[in-house]
């Protein structure tokens, strides 16, 4: 498996936002979204240390944080993921995957189950047209879907998304904004302008503690 960066921090997003966890970030990427904030891992040349599913778990053993992170990059493009996966859930840590919305979910939603943190790819990403709608049936109470903002065209895109999926009955749903591009008074006026109940506004809490150019954090 292709990793590019293995560290520990805190979840910067999703459910366990603030929480200890430790990421795997693996290189290598189906879109080109154009606020990317990671390109530098989907470059065909980025260097990695290719590493065994048992050998990613043993360093995940090592930390001694059993919340697990698996993001990119696409992590579902790795040929091995399942098999980690399985590995990690049955050492008894809790997976979760950031995953872009345009690959295909359905074969990693079989037991043992990890969370997903889904992308809906807005219109400002340029990547709209790789969206799989179908995830969204294989989606739970412990996954969320995360929609990017940095536009009114943006905002006014996720709500018709999220309201033609009834996406707020059916797992956690979040809306941040392209760190630059919006500002979030913008993103809490659009929810509670449009009585957006059960949709969250969420800060990349990495940005604000860190430089947000700053890798391994
Ligand atoms: S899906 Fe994520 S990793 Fe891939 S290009 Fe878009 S922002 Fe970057």
């Amino acid at each position: 498996m292709r990793v590019v960066e293995k560290f520990v921090s805190i979840n910067g997003e999703g459910v366990k936002a603030g929480e200890p966890a430790v990421f795997i970030r693996f290189q290598g990427c189906n879109l080109a979204c154009t606020y990317c904030d990671t390109k530098w891992a989907n470059e065909k040349n980025c260097p990695y240390t290719d590493e065994t599913p048992a050998e990613i778990a043993e360093y995940v053993a090592s930390t001694g944080i059993t919340n697990v992170t698996l993001t990119g990059g696409e992590p579902l493009l790795q040929k091995d993921i399942r098999e980690l996966i399985t590995v990690l859930i049955n050492n008894g840590n809790e997976v979760e995957i950031e995953t872009n919305g345009a690959v295909d979910i359905e074969p990693f939603t079989g037991d043992p189950r990890p969370s997903f943190t889904m992308d809906y790819k807005l219109p400002g990403s340029g990547c709209e047209k790789g969206m799989i709608f179908t995830n969204f049936s294989h989606l739970t109470s412990r996954d969320t879907v995360k929609f990017v903002a940095g536009s009114h065209e943006d905002l006014v895109r996720a709500k018709e998304v999220i309201d033609m999926y009834d996406l707020t009955h059916r797992c956690h749903v979040y809306i941040s904004p392209i760190f630059g591009s919006i500002e979030p008074v913008e993103i809490v006026e659009f929810i509670t302008g449009n009585r957006m109940n059960g949709v969250r506004l969420q800060l990349q809490i990495h940005k604000v503690i860190w430089d947000p150019e700053k890798r391994g954090v």
